[in-house]
């Protein structure tokens, strides 16, 4: 288990385990850690939460992460520009 913090919001997040567990997002049981790596278009890559994720619109850019901030323990925006 490994701890860092999300790429957007900066909320302490664990990564369970190897790399192939960062791609459970989907059919995730609550178990194996908080966040995940998303690759945007341009090949940028950032490791984010959940929360963060949900808040990301479909084609997410890397001034979209940047505008993400928590809201509470389970929520994450984008932050208005
Ligand atoms: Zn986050």
């Amino acid at each position: 288990m490994a701890n860092d913090s999300c790429d957007g919001c900066g909320r302490p997040i664990s990564v369970a385990g190897g790399i192939a567990n960062l791609w459970t997002f989907g059919q995730d049981d609550g178990s194996d850690g908080t966040a995940m790596t998303l690759e945007l278009a341009d090949g940028s890559d950032h490791l984010l939460c959940y929360p963060c994720i949900a808040a990301l619109p479909d084609e997410p850019t890397a001034a979209d992460v940047g505008r993400l901030e928590q809201v509470d323990g389970e929520t994450s925006k984008l932050r208005a520009q």
